[in-house]
């Protein structure tokens, strides 16, 4: 591991810019009020209560020795951002129920807490999603979105001061039950690694922040998401460990504009089992020398827990590619503010729509309402990495692929179930270059959408009413719902005008039929080539 680079510290003019950045990330929003904190606090004291209440039960009806019951407990322990202190307004609550041995995942968990929750008045939006890498049960409390993980850890009782940080915690446990233990232990060991836990966390918020405005925050898409930028800044904060934010990101925008990928991004060592520390425990560890699929990895960005894994496994070619240039244009950026002192550059949004005129449309339907929608919506989401790389391989990478990480939804009618959300892909084709001369060709993608359709079919809680459909668009036959949300007001008005339209809800105006037969006539299962 490199030493600190650099280990000069701020000067009054550093102080002043990393309050102007301050300033900045305050007025955009980005922490919540007291009264937003309280009502966080309040969801995790709630739980809490529930979760103890839930193993009491169980220990009773189990019949252990008196006495265990009363003091039978599980503990609830957020991570994510939440932990590492950088959450922002309405983000969500990661948190983990660590239990006893005998309460376990499969039916306690999923099947009696569930049932709990569901009858719980504060909960709406309940999700058991037991099949996922990392089994979830999602629900919003009180309004709160939270992502509830569970491990059940081998001890006949948990202890208030359980110690996550040894490798011993994971012995006998199997992988899905490491990975949601190590949502904690990665968290904890960020903070432990870095300098300065105030620095790192006001620059990982300005870093969060410019990653959203920059549509570029999202791990299931296959760009970063939290943790993976949550480490990407720790080890900036470790190579200038007295550097004050202000200082920190010109640097962070410097040093992954150079970054040559894919060397890997690590914290420390990455600790293996034979390495004569602790106990061997027989893990998978990201390590491409030992496993040569870890080798394919385009950008390595490693947990620095036991078993090190790739928080940025989902980075395919295209999303890196998408990335790279806004690395490059951030840390230009950083060099103008250096000289005129305006943080909000640096926040200035993507705008998706203006830049690419060619669009893959992917449009998630269903006829059974809001829950279904999450549900099949949620699915796909999981699923759209797969399109992306499935066209780069077709095109042999030469039609670049943008997914955007937000979704758009039609607005419904009241009296009715069947719900509409639309995910977008931008395309372009690279410019010619003295390396490729020549107009690549033109594309035909049916077989290739079709691949991406077969695949997401194969949901194993599929049911009918949930459909997708996969086509080609042009900017200009964007769905009204979604210039209703992309355009401003007037330039709505006017477009509207001009199309000879005063409505553009969901009911077929004469501009939405237009645009429909337009959309259709660009669909890929109808034309011989999507013309791109
Ligand atoms: P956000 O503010 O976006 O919620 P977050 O850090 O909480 O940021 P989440 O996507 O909510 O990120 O994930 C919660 C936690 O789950 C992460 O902090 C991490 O511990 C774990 N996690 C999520 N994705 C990965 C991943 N790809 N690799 C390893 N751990 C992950
Ligand atoms: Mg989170």
């Amino acid at each position: 591991m490199a030493s600190p680079i650099f280990l000069v510290g701020p000067t009054p003019a550093d102080h002043e810019s990393t309050a102007q950045l301050e300033k900045h990330l305050r007025e955009a929003g980005l922490h919540e009020s007291a009264e937003e904190t309280a009502a966080r606090e309040d969801v995790l004291r709630d739980l809490q209560g529930i979760v103890d209440r839930w193993v009491k039960r169980l220990t009773t009806q189990r019949e252990y020795p008196d006495g265990m019951a009363e003091h039978a407990t599980a503990l609830l322990l957020p991570f994510g951002s939440y932990r590492l202190g950088v959450h922002g307004r309405g983000a969500d609550i990661d948190a983990l129920v660590v239990g006893p041995a005998y309460v376990d995942r499969h039916h306690d968990f999923f099947d009696v807490l569930g049932g709990v929750l569901a009858e719980t008045e504060a909960v709406t939006e309940l999700q058991l999603v037991p099949g996922a890498y990392v089994p979830v049960i999602k629900m919003r409390f009180r309004g709160v979105q939270v992502d509830l993980l569970y491990a059940s850890v081998c001890l006949p009782a948990v202890p208030s001061d359980l110690d996550l940080r040894g490798r011993s915690v994971l012995c006998g446990l199997d992988m899905a039950t490491v990975r949601s233990l190590n949502g904690v232990r990665v968290a904890d060991e960020i903070l432990r690694l870095v300098p300065d836990a105030g620095a790192f966390r006001t620059t990982l918020r300005c870093v969060k922040h410019w990653a959203k405005a920059r549509g570029i925050y999202s791990n299931a898409m296959g760009f970063v998401g939290g943790v993976g930028w949550a480490i990407l800044v720790a080890r900036v904060c470790q190579l200038y460990p007295n550097a004050a934010p202000s200082m920190l990101v010109p640097r962070f925008f410097r040093i992954f504009s150079q970054w040559k990928w894919p060397n890997p991004v690590m914290l420390r060592e990455i600790e293996h089992d034979d390495d004569g520390g602790e106990m061997p425990l027989g893990l998978p560890v990201w390590d491409p020398r030992r496993n040569p699929s870890d080798g394919s990895h385009l950008m390595p960005v490693i947990t620095p827990a036991y078993p090190c894994m790739n928080s940025c496994y989902n980075v395919s070619r295209a999303t890196l590619r998408t990335m790279t240039p806004e690395f490059e244009a951030a840390h230009k950026v950083c060099q103008e503010i250096a000289v005129a002192g305006a943080w909000d550059a640096l926040f200035r949004p993507f705008n998706f729509f203006k830049a690419y005129k060619s669009y893959l449309r992917v449009d998630v339907k269903v006829a059974g309402g809001e829950e279904d929608l999450r549900e099949w919506k949620g699915w796909v989401e999981s699923r759209l990495r797969q399109l992306v790389v499935r066209v780069e391989m077709a095109t042999a990478g030469m039609l670049l692929c943008h997914p955007h990480p937000h979704a758009y939804a039609a607005k419904p009618h009241d009296d009715d179930r069947r719900r509409v959300s639309s995910f977008f892909v931008g395309l372009s084709k690279p410019a010619p270059s003295p390396q490729q001369p020549q107009q690549p060709p033109q594309f035909d993608l049916r077989l290739t959408t079709q691949e991406f359709k077969d695949e997401v079919y194969t949901y194993a809680f599929w049911r009918p009413g949930m459909e997708l459909d996969v086509s080609h668009t042009r900017r200009k036959d964007l769905p009204p719902y979604v210039l209703e949300q992309i355009l401003p007001a007037d330039r709505l008005k006017r477009k509207r005008s001009d199309d000879g339209s005063g409505n553009s809800e969901s009911s077929p105006s004469p501009s939405s039929r237009a645009s429909k037969r337009a959309a259709a006539a660009g669909r890929i299962g109808s034309s011989p080539e999507s013309e791109t």
